[in-house]
Formats: structure tokens, sequence, C-alpha cells
């Protein structure tokens, strides 16, 4: 181990983050005491086949686990799952966990992700579901079995996607967003427009720019939602997909600086020694200094491995994380992916393909900038690219790549 390196070390979040960070440290050499603490019971697993393989039945759930319990046991953790942590004490180097023990570290990460945001008043509503974990994932595949009117509340990528995959299994859908069209806020109108036609096309009915108040019941079940205009829609289920928020709760009085997430500076340290990777962390992206937190799986897992080198060489010799953020979708047959950040994007250009074919590769700009390229179903095309998402070149000069 090198000197001056942690020799005990904590990571807090048992999922994609949270294992890239023990495995990059085990990678880089690490020897010392690592504990690995997690609020679920599983082993680590996979997240993105929740709303596809898992929901459609395709796949199992031991197919999500992300190691198997060899390769796990290999790592030599201190394994502490079934368990959260309640909170943590930067002074004295110690996390409380649920159980009544309390763990010292000389270095720690925070990987404990988001959880799904509810509609008020729906706790307890039989037949009212969210979809963050795998158990989630079980209850519902278990009601769509039943194909009962769906109404998936929220046209963001967990609702599309459920939407998609309960077609398949021959449940009546309605999907109800705010926004003016399915995955609106990531695609912009005219992907968005192209969505919302191959939904509809598959039979989901679509209300855009409606918003959910509340959920009906009758006896503790779902019967149905009202809309905020007063409308109202009758179901036997209802998916939630109204976005996530981070599990920053137990770093109440902690000092760890939290706003939307853990605040971290460009190398992912959050001072004390306490770093953060995922979905939970917060750091400024590096073009605009803009602080930014990434609810993507491949940014969980090189965030990780930034961590766990960042955390071996300490705060002074940190290197900045640095990355182009990379999300996809799969809805029917289509696979969406994006390069960097469309959100605000002013200009979009379709620079391969087309809408009509369903095949094309958009190029996002801002202020003049190349902030993100989406591709449908072109993956080799749209890899291409990415150096300019990387770069922001400006959006004149980009050309085909
Ligand atoms: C249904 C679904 C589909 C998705 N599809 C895609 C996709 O297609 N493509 C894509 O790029 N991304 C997708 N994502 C997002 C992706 O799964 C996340 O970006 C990724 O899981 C983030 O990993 P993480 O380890 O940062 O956080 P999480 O996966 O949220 O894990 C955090 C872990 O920390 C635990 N925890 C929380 N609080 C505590 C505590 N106090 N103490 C101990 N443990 C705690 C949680 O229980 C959880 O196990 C999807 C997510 C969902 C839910």
């Amino acid at each position: 181990m090198r000197t001056g390196a942690p020799s005990r070390i904590v990571v807090v979040g048992a999922s994609a983050a949270g294992l890239s960070v023990v495995e990059g440290l085990r990678r880089e050499g690490y020897t010392g005491r690592l504990t690995l603490v997690g609020e679920e019971a599983h082993l680590p697993y996979d997240r993105p086949p929740l709303s596809k393989q898992l929901l459609s039945g395709e796949w199992e759930a031991e197919r999500l686990q992300l190691r198997a319990s060899g390769a796990v046991n290999a790592l030599d953790l201190d394994l502490r799952l079934g368990t959260a942590a309640v909170s943590l004490d930067t002074g004295a180097g110690e996390v409380a966990l649920a159980d009544g023990s309390r763990v010292g570290y000389d270095a720690l990460a925070v990987a404990t992700g988001t959880r799904a945001r509810r509609l008020r008043g729906t706790d307890g509503i039989s037949g009212v579901h969210v979809l963050r974990t795998l158990e989630d994932a079980l209850a519902l595949r278990e009601d769509l079995a039943a194909k009962p009117h769906l109404v998936v509340v929220g046209g963001g990528f967990v609702g599309a996607e459920t939407a998609a995959v309960a077609r398949g299994l021959g449940c009546e859908v309605t999907l109800v967003t705010d926004t003016a069209q399915p995955m609106g806020d990531a695609l912009g109108d005219g992907l968005g427009t192209m969505l919302r036609a191959v939904h509809t096309e598959h039979g989901v009915r679509l209300m855009t720019g409606a918003l959910v108040d509340h959920v009906l019941t009758a006896g503790g079940r779902a019967t149905g939602v009202r809309l905020v205009d007063g409308r109202t829609i009758a179901a036997d289920t209802v998916l939630v997909g109204i976005g996530a928020q981070p599990n920053v709760e137990w770093l109440a009085d902690s000092g760890v600086p939290v706003s939307d997430g853990v605040v971290c500076d460009a190398t992912l340290h959050a001072g004390s020694g306490v770093w953060a990777a995922g979905d939970v962390a917060s750091w400024p992206h590096p073009l605009t200094g803009e602080p930014v937190r990434v609810e993507h799986r491949t940014n969980a897992a090189e965030q990780g491995l930034a961590v766990a080198r960042n955390m071996l060489a300490g705060p002074e010799r940190a290197t900045p994380f640095e990355t182009v953020p990379y999300v996809w979708t799969d809805q029917y047959d289509l696979k969406i992916q994006i390069y960097g950040r469309t959100r605000g994007a002013d200009d979009v250009r379709i620079v391969e393909g087309g809408l009509a074919e369903r095949r094309l590769v958009a190029v996002y700009g801002k202020n003049g900038r190349v902030c993100a390229a989406v591709g449908i179903n072109m993956a080799r095309a749209l890899r291409s690219y990415r150096p300019q998402v990387a770069e922001a070149t400006t959006i004149d000069a980009r050309s085909a790549a």
C-alpha cells in the first residue's frame, strides 16, 4: 500500500457505483480493510433490466446480479448487507449503521444513489407502484400478469419503457405526462414526436401536457387517477415514474455538503476524506462549471473507479473526473442512445438517417456548441459524434463525422 494511503475504507451503497469503488480499490492494489455497506439485502445487481428484460419476463432475477458470489468473496470485503448507514460523524471518522454498529474509516465513499419519487398520499395503496428496486419490479410484474389497465404517471425513461413492456404483455396502457411528448425532456420535440407516434402505433393511449393530482381508490385499492384539470382515468394498476431523489438524509449534520446530492469538487471529493460516486454525486461540469448529477449506469461505474483512484492518491494528488455522459433506453424495436446532456438544447439537427426511417443521429446544440448527440438504431454511427460532444465543438463547425 502507498504511504499515506488510508488503511480503513468504508463504501456506503452496494450497487453499481459502490461495487465499482471496491473493485477499483482492490485492482489498484489496496490491501487495507474495506467495508461495503448496503441497505438492500442483495449482492449488487443491475437496475436497467428492471424496466426491460425483468419486467417483460425475459430474464429472472438471478441474471441481474452484477458479480457471482465467488467474485465478491475474492474482494475480501467486510460486507454489511441489509443494513443502512443512518448517520455520519466526520470528526470521529465513523459511520453508524441501522443495526447499531459503528464502523471507523480513514476515507469514505458515498454511493447511496437515488430512490423513486412517490406521488403524495399514495403510500400503502395497493396497485400503486414505483420502479427502483428488484422487489418493485417483481411486484409490478406480478400485477401486469393479470393484464390490468395500467396508468403510467410520467413519460421519462422508466415510464416510457414500462409502457412499452406492458403493451407487449397485453395490458391496456395509458401514459400521462406533463411534457408535450414522451421523453420530451430528454429528446426535445422532434424526436419526441416520433417516439409518440411509435407508442401510439403500439396501442398506448398518450395524455401529454397533463398532470396527475391524485390516485383514486376503493377499499384501499387503486381504481384510477384524477388529473389536475378534473378528468379521471380508470386504472387497476398505476406506475408512478416521476423521477428520483438522492439518498442523502443520513448525511444530515455530518458537515458533508448536500444540495441535490453530495456536493463534490471536480475530483469527486466532498471534503474531510469523504468522496461520492454515481447517482448521488454532484460535481462541477468540466466545461461549464455548473453542478451536474448524472443518473446513468455507465457514469456510476466510471465514477466508482475514479473515486477509488483518487482516494488512494489523496485529495492533493486527486485528478478531475471527466466524462461524456452516456445513457440508453430500449422501447419496442428502438434503441435510443444519448451522449452528453440534451437538456436546455436550443438547436437540434438530424445529421444522419431520418425521422421517417426511425434510424437517425441528431446533434444537439446549446449556445452555439454541441452539447449532445442522440442516436436511434444507429449505434455505430452515433459513436463517431462522441468527440464533438466531449469537446463541445461549435455547432457550425460540426459536420457529419
Ligand atoms: C428501472 C430503471 C431502469 C434504468 N435504466 C437505465 C438505462 O437503461 N440506462 C442507464 O444508463 N441507466 C438506467 N438506469 C439508471 C441506473 O440504474 C443508475 O444510474 C445506477 O443504478 C446508479 O447506480 P448507483 O450505485 O449510483 O445508485 P443506486 O443503483 O441507486 O444504488 C444505491 C444503493 O445504495 C443503497 N443505499 C441507499 N441509502 C443507503 C444507506 N443510507 N445506507 C446503505 N445503503 C444505502 C440503496 O439501497 C442502493 O442499493 C435505470 C434505473 C432504473 C431504476
